[in-house]
């Protein structure tokens, strides 16, 4: 049996059933995904996933999900005896028994389950009883009567369950940023579309491959969409050529790939677009090009990395295995970047270009 712990804190008033049942469902969906079989079941507080062990590491990953662990469900009269058996390969310099009483009608209170256990393992073993830095700590978790056991608790991604907050439409480069991005908004709650813009480089199969690992963190699998690069810019820089502000190009070609990814996300519902822009990251991700970006689009987009430098971005793609991925990307030049790049981009100049692009039906 798998116990799962999800964060009861964190959900308002009144949604606390909605959102247990997203949460049952999306573990349900993905189970199903791998081909494991098991019931999962809404008790009070905690969702039970009848599934052997390793499983605990796949739901640990489904967003919303704060703790996960194998665990034993016996009557109470049985743990003594169940202990007794699994305790014989540990031998900890100390120990302590937490016990979490989820059901108030049992006939014992946690501090009692925790003395009452604790002493008998002290009797049967004559380890150490440690409450302030345990090597080993024994839960019991008693739910609707019956007692859980376990020695072990993985931490999940925490969040919201997917599909409590609509859909987005996230870039996605093949860089090591835009897959933390999509995550991150996953991990709140959000159904994710994949949108690559393919410049006929394997940036395209890094893109698959995080694809594919980011949905271990969605109950469906993510679907990608590939645009091809060259035809959505090729009338923005015909544009450019035409009023000679070729050195736009990196700007505009921003632009133009959140004007279509806008038009997608009309398209199929989403609510917003996703990028995985850090504020002065790179060259391009200055506050004054955001600015253009943002204000070129009426479509809202949410950056989810502004504030976050690049190692702390770097640890969580190595956490979530995005990373990995990455380490195949290509490095190619861009066949559209100009010779000259704009440094000291102006707004009124801007403005001229945005009226020549809408004039073009561009914008
Ligand atoms: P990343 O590491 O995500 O590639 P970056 O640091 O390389 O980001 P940029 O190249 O300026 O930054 O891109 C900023 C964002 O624009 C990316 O995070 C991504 O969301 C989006 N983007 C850039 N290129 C593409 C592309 N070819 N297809 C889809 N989205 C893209
Ligand atoms: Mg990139």
């Amino acid at each position: 049996m798998i116990i799962v712990r999800y964060g009861e804190i964190a959900i308002k008033r009144g949604k606390r059933r909605e959102f247990e049942q997203k949460l049952a469902e999306n573990i349900e969906k993905i189970l199903k995904r791998k081909g494991i079989s098991g019931k999962v079941k809404i008790v009070r507080g905690r969702i039970l996933v009848n599934a052997p062990d390793y499983v605990a590491s796949i739901i640990a990953k489904v967003p919303g999900v704060v703790s996960v662990s194998p665990a034993k469900e016996l009557e109470y009269s049985e743990v003594p005896n169940y202990l007794k058996e699994v305790l014989k390969e540990y031998n900890p310099k100390s120990f302590k028994v937490e016990t979490q009483r989820l059901d108030k009608t049992f006939l014992k209170t946690s501090i009692e389950i925790n003395r009452e256990i604790g002493a008998f393992i002290v009797k049967e073993f004559g380890w150490k009883v440690d409450l302030e830095n345990p090597e080993l700590i024994i839960g019991i978790e008693i739910i609707k009567g019956k007692a859980y056991v376990f020695l072990e608790k993985i931490k999940g991604v925490g969040g919201l369950p997917v599909g409590t907050q609509g859909k987005v439409v996230a870039l996605l480069s093949g860089g090591i940023d835009s897959p933390v991005a999509a995550f991150l908004m996953l991990k709140r709650g959000a159904e994710v579309v994949a949108l690559h813009f393919d410049q006929g480089t394997n940036a395209k199969a890094v893109v698959e491959k995080v694809v594919e690992i980011l949905s271990e963190y969605s109950p469906d699998p993510i679907e990608l969409i590939v645009e091809n690069h060259f035809e959505v810019l090729k009338p923005y820089v015909q544009a450019l050529t035409d009023i000679k502000r070729r050195e736009w190009t990196c700007v505009i070609c921003k632009i133009a790939m959140l004007k279509r990814a806008a038009e997608i996300a009309r398209e199929i519902g989403a609510l917003g677009i996703v990028t995985g822009d850090s504020l002065g990251q790179v060259a391009s991700q200055t506050l004054s090009n955001l600015y253009f970006e943002t204000v070129s689009i009426n479509f809202p987009i949410y950056r989810p990395l502004i504030g976050f430098d690049k190692e702390e971005i770097v640890n969580i793609a190595k956490k979530i295995g995005t990373y990995e991925a990455f380490l195949e990307f290509p490095y190619c030049e861009c066949p559209f970047r100009p010779e000259r790049v704009v440094t000291m981009p102006g707004i009124q100049e801007f403005e001229e270009i945005k009226f020549e692009l809408k004039r073009r039906n561009l914008l």
